[in-house]
């Protein structure tokens, strides 16, 4: 028996593990059931995330970090949750975050990248004008 540090979960293992306590909804036949559980959990465990934040900021009480971080922990099964119903993959979820945000904000964040949306590419633009002015339209579909 060895007294090293157990391996570290990497996104694949924690999904196979969000996948034990997955339940029903994890059965073909059960998909729609699966995606409003998931949907309805992340909203809710989100939730608790921000409780806890308005109540360090508003009620100026400790942050209860330790709380916070469960909670945190409770939003990524959720997540897990919903890629096991829709049969993607969380690594690769996780690398088409990470491409975006990287096409979106090439140097960190910043507020012109932010409404530059270089990840996103114009498919239409035109003016529209009426009595109360002109306004520049433009309609984007991700790339
Ligand atoms: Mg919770």
């Amino acid at each position: 028996m060895s007294d090293a540090m157990p391996e570290r979960f990497d996104l694949n293992r924690y999904q196979q593990e969000a996948a034990r306590t997955g339940g029903s909804d994890l059965k073909p036949e059960n998909r729609e059931k699966g995606i409003q559980c998931a949907a309805l959990g992340l909203c809710g465990e989100a939730g608790e995330v921000a409780d806890l934040i308005k109540k360090a900021v508003h009620h100026r009480a400790p942050m209860n970090e330790a709380a916070l971080k469960k909670e945190a922990g409770d939003v990524l099964w959720y997540i897990a949750h919903l890629c096991n119903v829709m049969g993607w993959d969380l690594r690769d979820v996780a690398e088409g975050n990470v491409a975006k945000l990287r096409t979106r904000y090439p140097d960190g964040f910043n507020t012109a990248d932010s409404i530059a949306r270089r990840d996103v590419a114009p498919v239409a633009q035109w003016q529209t004008s009426d009595a109360h002015g002109t306004v520049e339209v433009s309609v984007r579909l991700p790339r």
